[in-house]
């Protein structure tokens, strides 16, 4: 077996054997990086000489004996995560000299596990995007079709995955941005419920609905990779001081005698027909598996994305108000005094996505409007989320779609932002819940990898992981890899 089809686990074992090195893989991660990214540009700050030498010190460790579970695996993350010393600019040109003095709390964690900084992923700038082409360092390149995108807003994290530029990666997800890259590029993502994971070190775009959470080639990598990261900080005060499970323990525990609900709102009109009959092919997979299949409501699911677009817009006008060329950002000083250069900096430092939203939840927030906008939103976003715990009565888990379509082709959507915000319809709704999700692949429409959404009660992970590796080892799909 090449290392490349190897999980995390297995190429640990080789390591512990003597079968390759941790210098190795951290090479043929670089090497790879090198040959593919002037096309695919998943990576925006690549830290080769800093991963060989801490891969070197890794190996030390093995041969010692010492080390945990990632000790020696090359991973990368998010240019969102503060990374100390190296640069963290979010997609962003406000930020494209920012260099943090401390490692966000996620990151930290898998340092101190030993884990390997290849480097800083390209996003959509501050998170917001479905397709990674509003970043300041340009569009990710979807590595199955060149001409497509990879998603977003954790494109980046996905793409470099896809093409074996890392063997995991670190995103965020706000409504939807590790899940539907992740079916864009056919790997595996997890969104954790809120509190799960710490965001401390993590750059806020809307702070009642970001979350962090792992990208990876397989389930049992990426279970691997959320049990490192799980858990409560004392530093983050939205972080839930509740058990984590030993994820990878119960893994194989298979669906037989789970209830999987089915949302019938999600099997609408619109739906690409690929989509539809993958995801009806995984159902089937799931009764043969001994899982009981019924439909569920989840009624007011028509009102999620307008709801998102008033709550994540206001919280991202409140969160970037720091970005103004004297506390963080930089500073653009022409003509005129405070007022002016704050305008200045702000106006050359933010993107057109992000000024949209930042107006958008100005408006929303602002006296006289406040009443009939956010508080309205953050009523419905009462009903959604009583939507799912009384699905939640009837079943232990939901299974849908994750995006509407395959991977679109970059500039399609552009010039028209509501049909870009319509990619997110089915992921949306579960960070206004709050609960957690995953994406893994289920097929592909014309060789472009589609994802399957599933759903899981709040701090129940343990269950998607298990239905999600179930599926997964009766199909080949995650197997799969472009030609790049
Ligand atoms: N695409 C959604 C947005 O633009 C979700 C982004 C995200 O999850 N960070 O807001």
């Amino acid at each position: 077996m090449s290392f490349s089809q190897m999980s995390i686990r297995q190429l640990q074992q080789a390591l512990r054997d003597g079968k390759t090195s941790s210098v190795a893989l951290t090479q043929a991660c670089l090497e790879r990086i090198a040959a593919t990214d002037e096309q695919i540009n998943a990576f925006v700050t690549v830290c080769g000489d800093e991963a060989l030498a801490a891969a070197a010190e890794a190996d030390r460790q093995i041969a010692a004996g010492q080390g945990g579970p990632l000790t020696g695996i090359p991973i990368a993350v998010k240019d969102i995560f503060n990374t100390a010393g190296v640069r963290t600019s979010c997609g962003s040109r406000i930020l494209e000299n920012y260099i943090a003095p401390y490692d966000a709390t996620a990151f930290a964690r898998l340092r101190e596990q030993g884990a390997i900084l290849l480097g800083k992923l390209n996003m959509d700038e501050f998170a917001m995007g479905s397709s990674n082409e509003n970043s300041a360092n340009g569009p990710v390149r979807n590595p199955w079709d060149l001409e497509r995108v990879p998603g977003g807003s954790s494109g980046g994290s996905a793409a470099a995955l896809a093409s074996g530029q890392a063997l995991a990666t670190l995103g965020t997800d706000t409504g939807g941005s590790i899940r539907q890259p992740a079916s864009f590029c056919g790997v595996v993502g997890v969104k954790p419920t809120y509190g799960r994971v710490s965001r401390y070190g993590v750059i806020a775009y809307a702070s009642s609905l970001d979350q962090v959470g792992p990208l990876a080639r397989c389930v049992e990598d990426a279970a691997l990779m959320l049990g490192a990261v799980a858990g409560y900080d004392p530093a983050d005060s939205t972080s839930v001081d509740c058990p984590v499970p030993d994820y990878l323990a119960s893994l194989e525990a298979g669906v037989k005698g789970k209830k999987i609900g089915l949302p019938r709102e999600y099997f609408i009109a619109g739906l690409d027909p690929a989509v539809k009959q993958a995801v009806e092919a995984a159902i089937e997979i799931y009764r043969n598996l001994g899982a009981e299949i019924v439909e569920v409501s989840l009624p007011h699911t028509d009102y999620a994305v307008a709801c998102y677009y008033l709550i994540a817009t206001a919280e991202a006008s409140s969160n970037l108000a720091r970005y103004d060329g004297v506390r963080f950002g930089v500073r653009h000083q022409g003509e005129g005094g405070l007022v002016q250069m704050y305008e200045q900096s702000r106006a050359a430092g933010f993107g057109d996505e992000v000024k949209r939203r930042i107006m958008l939840g100005t408006y929303a927030l602002s006296s006289g409007y406040y009443d009939a906008y956010y508080l309205k939103a953050q009523k419905v976003r009462t009903l959604i989320r009583d939507d799912f715990l009384k699905a939640f009565e009837q079943v232990d888990l939901l299974l849908t779609p994750v995006s509407p379509t395959a991977a679109f082709k970059l500039g399609e959507k552009t010039a028209d932002p509501l049909q870009m915000y319509l990619s997110d319809i089915f992921t949306i709704p579960v960070n206004l819940a709050g609960t957690c999700a995953l994406s893994l692949p289920c097929g592909q429409d014309s060789e472009l990898p589609i994802g399957l959404q599933l759903i899981g009660k709040p701090f129940d992970e343990a269950t998607i992981l298990q239905a999600a590796r179930a599926f997964e080892a009766e199909t080949e799909w995650h197997k799969k890899t472009p030609n790049i």
